[in-house]
């Protein structure tokens, strides 16, 4: 059995819808098919809560009735018989007037939770309307039923999986399944979702769940690239990628692949394929376990990076500085991502500065503290060691021209880090393209 998750963008637009159902009807093989949101939903519906949470009705109300709008546009071009268009109607109906009336009663997070959730349910339930119409045999899973996270909001793999083959168990034979990303129940059992861009991380669970072949992971690009398409020219996909580079790259800002969704993954084994609706041909981006990588493989850049540097004389020679100094972010519940140090001074990065404030003042307790903003870290993944001894060089010697805050070498063999000042990221990306990859 496979996975093939859409996003929304695959989804958003009628026709594309109809690839989609080309798409996986195109093999023999069982399949479960994730959707995302059609594209523009979920911010939709974002703002709407945002709105609510303002006490602004009236703009709330506005904002529900474009959506509602734009639903109304699309079901007709995306189904052609009476009966499918009847349908398509009333799950519409049925998920705006839960809207509207969440308008009338008073607003709280949990509430918001089930707004955010409409998305999928209106994009799977217009799809799965489309293949009725064309009377593909499917069968319509809630995600509600099986995808659960704990009071940690991590997802409860264990018992997504027994949920789900007992549920998959009752349609012997079947070989299509449609659900819905993102959306999933908490530990108090309400409505919630796996934050933004989750669907990923839906597909990449499911699949783990049922030890899937493999994790089809659809977009609106030809896999993932060695550098940021948006900003520097002349990037290409990369073909294949480990488990352990696709991890870095996802999380250091390649926003084409969910960070969290690598990890089940991995440790099922199941392959994960980017490929392109657009193209559906293209090879895109394997990623798996046991990949050959020799020099530099690909480079990603993250945004909206905080630089804290904590120097203190009483570091000089003395242990238990840096457990203290981990200790006030742990406190905050604040990931670090990364760290550089000398003796008498120790640099972190993070990008969570929701207690920024608290943090400085603990940390000022073990010794002076200096703060840099709008920072970028640039991750360069590839095999930066032993073989390939060039590999460094040829990184330093196209930075040459920018100054650089904090490197981090040597974390693991695949990784360079690299923190500059946001405004030299376009240059840097850019100098770095054309000096560190070896092409034809
Ligand atoms: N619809 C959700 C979002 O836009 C989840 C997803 O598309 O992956 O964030
Ligand atoms: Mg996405």
């Amino acid at each position: 059995m496979k996975v093939m998750k859409f996003g929304g963008t695959s989804v958003g637009k009628p026709e594309r819808m109809h690839q989609v159902k080309d798409l996986v009807t195109a093999s023999d093989e069982p399949t479960i098919v994730v959707l995302s949101a059609l594209s523009g939903t979920t911010n939709a519906l974002v703002s709407i809560g945002e709105a609510l949470a303002a006490a602004d009705r009236i703009l709330a109300k506005e904002r529900i009735d474009a959506l509602h709008a734009h639903y109304l546009d699309f079901y007709p071009q995306l189904l052609e018989t009476e009966k499918a268009r009847k349908k398509a109607e009333a799950i519409i109906k049925e998920h705006f007037e839960f809207l509207n009336i969440i308008l009338k009663i008073s607003f709280n997070e949990a509430i918001n939770r089930d707004i955010l959730a409409q998305g999928e349910l209106l994009s799977t339930k217009l799809f799965y309307t489309l293949l009725e119409e064309l009377e593909i045999p499917a069968v319509f899973l809630v995600a509600l039923d099986f995808m659960s996270i704990d009071e940690n909001s991590e997802p409860e793999l264990g018992k997504i999986s027994e949920k789900l083959k007992a549920i998959l168990a009752q349609h012997p034979g079947e070989k299509l399944f449609i659900t819905q990303g993102y959306i999933c129940k908490n530990h108090r059992n309400e409505v919630d979702n796996l934050k933004r861009g989750g669907s990923d991380y839906t597909a990449s669970l499911i699949a783990a769940a049922i030890n899937a072949s493999v994790c089809e992971i659809w977009t609106d690009i030809d896999g993932m690239h060695n550098n940021d398409p948006r900003i520097v020219d002349k990037t290409r996909p990369i073909a294949e990628l480990s488990f352990d580079e696709a991890a870095e790259l996802a999380y250091f800002g390649a926003k084409i692949l969910h960070p969290a969704s690598i990890w089940p993954a991995q440790q099922y084994n199941v392959p994960v394929r980017l490929l392109n609706t657009m193209d559906p041909q293209a090879h895109g981006t394997l990623i798996k376990a046991d990949v050959e990588t020799k020099g530099v493989k690909a480079i990603a850049a993250k945004d909206g990076i905080t630089a804290i540097k904590i120097k203190s004389s009483r570091m000089l020679l003395a242990y238990g500085f840096l457990r203290r100094v981990f200790e006030i972010f742990e406190k905050y519940k604040t990931p670090i991502d990364m760290i550089t140090t000398s003796e008498v001074a120790v640099s972190v990065t993070i990008d969570d500065t929701s207690h920024l404030k608290a943090i400085i003042q603990e940390l000022e307790t073990l010794g002076s503290v200096e703060v840099d903003q709008n920072q970028t870290i640039i991750c360069i993944v590839g095999n930066m060691v032993s073989e390939t001894r060039g590999a460094i060089k040829s990184v330093m010697d196209s930075l040459v021209d920018f100054p650089i805050r904090m490197v981090s070498y040597g974390g693991s063999r695949h990784n360079v880090s690299l923190l500059l000042d946001t405004k030299y990221k376009k240059e840097a990306l850019q100098s770095l393209n054309e000096g560190v990859f070896q092409w034809d």
